[in-house]
């Protein structure tokens, strides 16, 4: 049987991540359309830096661009 799996690009760091069957090492962020990559979410579990890239997204979402306590992005399930 072939095993059919999915390179995705993660939003954040742009490496390509395997997307399952059987290993995700990436995960889909509903809220915001883009793949983002195990490594991020955990490595920028206390925000993302809001960098142009990420602020223009959420603009073109139509997201206002909500800043936790450490003035970092949140990363949305
Ligand atoms: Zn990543």
């Amino acid at each position: 049987m072939i095993e059919v799996c999915v390179l995705e690009r993660c939003f954040l760091c742009g490496f390509d991540r395997r997307f399952g069957p059987n290993a995700y090492r990436a995960r889909y962020c509903k809220s915001w359309d883009v793949i983002i990559c195990n490594v991020c979410r955990n490595s920028l579990a206390d925000g993302i830096v809001p960098t142009p890239v990420l602020l223009d997204r959420l603009a073109s979402l139509g997201i206002e661009p909500k800043p936790n306590a450490r003035g970092l992005i949140d990363i949305p399930d």
